[in-house]
């Protein structure tokens, strides 16, 4: 298995990952998960991770590090670049990405600025991975959530997936469809404030990729005959000014009771995380919802990926 972007093993995007590579990344996380359970010898002894988190995080940063330190390598790390590291004195992103490729064998970035992991890439001699560049791309998660579907699901091709909540401004979304427009069979059902709409290139990526593209005026509306419930928290973060009137339209896009009563038996609801109001905590205990599973799969996940960036 083979992730390259010119010279280095960066993972700047999701396209970087054609099926053929994501079946044997997918098998390897199956291994890694079994690993997780019955253990094994260490596979990266003596290398180091470093993460650069220019934003805040809690999934995607612990579990890369609880990742590393399974595959037996060690993690130095900055969780608030942008207040503790020399960002604060004016240090350019390029420099200290030379500055700590000097002091791990590979860097996960999260950064504000979109196309922030491919400057960084651009620079670095060790690999880089976008740990989410603004509204840009999270091509990492969106390697775990394809694994949770293809775990919850047993397939990839023929999926009726909704896409809810902050289409314009989620990256994890943005990374998922560009992964999920390479199986056939896909239609995607877009449900979401009128204000956060997908932005009109990546519908037409859609379309041109052969998936066929609907939007539904409400979530209830979108779910009757859903494979999977993909949902998201408008990024607040990436607003220039609130939008009154989206917090508003949210309410017909949220995730409720209701809603799983309209949902096929064999469905799944699945969200990034974190969730602020847009699933209804009473539906957790439903089989269905599969959004604490899927952040579970971000260590076996993200094993297989550094074992791959840093293996021999
Ligand atoms: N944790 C995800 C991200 O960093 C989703 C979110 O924050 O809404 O993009």
């Amino acid at each position: 298995m083979e992730i390259r972007s010119g010279g280095t093993r960066h993972v700047v995007s999701a396209e970087q990952f054609p099926p053929a590579l994501l079946e044997a990344l997918f098998a390897s996380a199956g291994e890694m998960a079994r690993r997780l359970r019955a253990g094994g010898p260490p596979l990266l002894p003596g290398r180091v991770m470093a993460t650069l988190f220019y934003e805040p995080s809690t999934r995607t940063r612990l579990s890369f590090e609880s990742a590393m330190l399974r595959l037996g390598g060690q993690v130095v790390s900055t969780e608030n670049a942008r207040d503790f590291s020399s960002a604060i004195k004016g240090e350019t992103l390029e420099d200290s990405v030379r500055i700590v490729g000097g002091y791990a064998d590979c860097i996960v970035l999260r950064h504000p600025e979109e196309g922030a992991a491919a400057r960084a890439a651009a620079v670095s001699t060790v690999p880089v991975i976008n740990a989410g560049d603004g509204r840009g791309e999270h091509p990492t998660q969106a390697l775990l959530d394809l694994y949770t579907i293809r775990s919850e699901l047993g397939r990839l091709e023929g999926l009726r997936v909704v896409m809810a909540g902050d289409l314009a401004n989620g990256r994890t979304v943005h990374s998922l469809i560009r992964l999920l427009s390479q199986y056939r069979g896909l239609r995607v059902t877009l449900a979401g404030p009128e204000e956060l709409r997908l932005p009109a290139p990546a519908v037409q990526a859609l379309r041109q990729s052969g998936a066929e593209v609907r939007e539904a005026q409400s979530l209830l509306e979108a779910v009757v005959d859903a494979d999977v419930v993909y949902q998201t928290r408008i990024q607040a973060e990436r607003l220039s000014q609130p939008l009154a009137a989206a917090g508003q339209d949210a309410a017909r896009f949220r995730v409720t009771r209701e809603v799983m009563a309209a949902l096929p038996p064999g469905a799944v609801v699945m969200h990034p995380l974190p969730r602020v109001g847009e699933i209804d905590p009473e539906v957790d205990s439903d089989p269905r919802a599969a959004y604490f599973r899927q952040a579970r799969n971000g260590v076996p996940v993200r094993m297989a990926l550094l074992a791959s960036v840093l293996g021999e």
